[in-house]
């Protein structure tokens, strides 16, 4: 029997895997793609929290992980159905990549530390046994099993790993999509560019250009609505230069889960037994900016070191793990209070939305 199974090779879980060899743990991780994936995210590195555990960890990022450019100076607020001004700039230092090379480099540096990686296997059931669990996976044509003492689901925003503990638990889930177009446009091309239109808030567009591309990024509750796209690419092509009649290079979309409230309420809690859940599968997703690198990063070295502490202990994981991240639930907790002033901001006259964006941005990156 395995000491430790992971699933998923996203950041919090060739971190929590990589840590887990560290201390001697006999560990897989089980990733149901062909490595290296892509995976739908902006793959900028955001502040200290995302930073420095990349580089405590992974050491300093080569230039082939890096993207072209290799960094953006910050963001620029946009409220293009309000006014057509300069956006609000916040500048701030970002590391920039593509998640397939970022995610990839770090799930190679738990493979030198001896974890075994396991690509294109799928779990799809996992059976509690006397000593530990059953793990069932598909690997191409064939079914697979592995025994493990201990599970960590890094497994992402639609985890299995998450429905195998809490079956009854209603996810409330919101859609992102993302193009990749060939070229470049009019709009400073070292930011990072957020579009909030007031009429559909929460929803907005954000665009990026790296590596010859123009990125457009969509997210909406439930699912991103046709009408916004078009409206996006004919604000984009009336006003910077895009060509909304050119066919994308890439599509990509995928289910981002929302449990930062029940995290913060208490509703949720990310583990049963000895079985923790790190990164975006236990909710550990910030609200307003949907960042999780760093979040996803720090979750998966709290849930190794948990297991460690168990071992050696004799005790279950779960408590240990629950106790870890209480700092982290403090945080969100403080920075959900956001959610409230950008609300206020959307329903007045709009024009205080971007500023208030930008305030809340500014505030998480003091917090993470
Ligand atoms: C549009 C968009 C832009 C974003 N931009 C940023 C950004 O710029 N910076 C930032 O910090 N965050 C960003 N995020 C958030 C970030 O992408 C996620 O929070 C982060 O990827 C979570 O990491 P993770 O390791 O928890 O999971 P993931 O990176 O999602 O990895 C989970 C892995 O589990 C695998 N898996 C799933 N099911 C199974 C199974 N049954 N068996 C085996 N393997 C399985 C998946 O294939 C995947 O490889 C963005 C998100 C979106 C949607």
């Amino acid at each position: 029997m395995l000491d430790v199974a992971v699933i998923g090779a996203g950041p919090a879980g060739s971190a929590a895997a990589k840590r887990c060899a560290e201390h001697g743990l006999e560990t897989v991780i089980l990733e149901k793609k062909r490595l290296p994936r892509d995976k739908v995210c902006s793959g900028m590195i955001i502040g200290p929290l995302a930073q420095t555990l990349i580089k405590q960890e992974f050491g300093e990022i080569p230039g082939t992980v890096l993207s072209r450019p290799p960094q953006l100076n910050g963001y620029l607020f946009h409220t293009p159905d309000l006014d057509n001004q300069a956006g609000q700039k916040l500048d701030f230092f970002i590391p920039l990549t593509f998640r397939k090379n970022l995610d990839f480099w770090m799930t190679e540096q738990a493979g030198a530390k001896g974890v075994k990686i396991f690509q294109g296997a799928k779990v799809t059931e996992i059976i509690e046994e006397k000593h530990g669990f059953l793990i069932q996976y598909e690997k191409g044509l064939e079914n697979l099993e592995i025994e493990a003492k201990f599970i960590i689901g890094a497994d992402g925003g639609t985890s299995i790993v998450r429905k195998y503990l809490f079956p009854q638990l209603k996810v409330p889930y919101n859609q992102a999509y993302e193009e990749w177009h060939q070229g470049s446009m009019e709009l400073e091309a070292r930011y990072f560019h957020w579009f909030y239109l007031q009429k559909s808030f929460p929803g907005g567009f954000a665009v990026h250009q790296k590596d010859s591309l123009i990125i457009l990024e969509f997210g909406g509750t439930v699912h991103v609505p046709k009408e916004r796209i078009q409206w996006a690419k004919e604000y984009l092509t009336a006003n910077c230069g895009f060509d909304q009649n050119q066919e994308p290079v890439y599509r990509g979309a995928c289910a981002v889960a929302r449990l930062a409230g029940g995290l913060v309420s208490g509703t949720f809690l990310p583990a049963k037994k000895n079985v923790l859940l790190a990164g975006e599968a236990g909710g550990f997703v910030l609200p307003i900016t949907g960042e999780g690198i760093g979040t996803g990063l720090k979750s998966g070295l709290l849930a190794a070191e948990s297991i460690v502490q168990a071992v050696k202990s004799d005790r279950q994981a779960d408590g240990i793990y629950l106790d870890e991240i209480k700092p982290m639930i403090t945080a969100f907790r403080e920075y959900s209070l956001w959610v409230n002033k950008i609300e206020a901001a959307a329903k007045g006259s709009g024009l205080l939305l971007r500023e208030t964006m930008a305030e809340a941005h500014e505030a998480s990156l003091r917090m993470f």
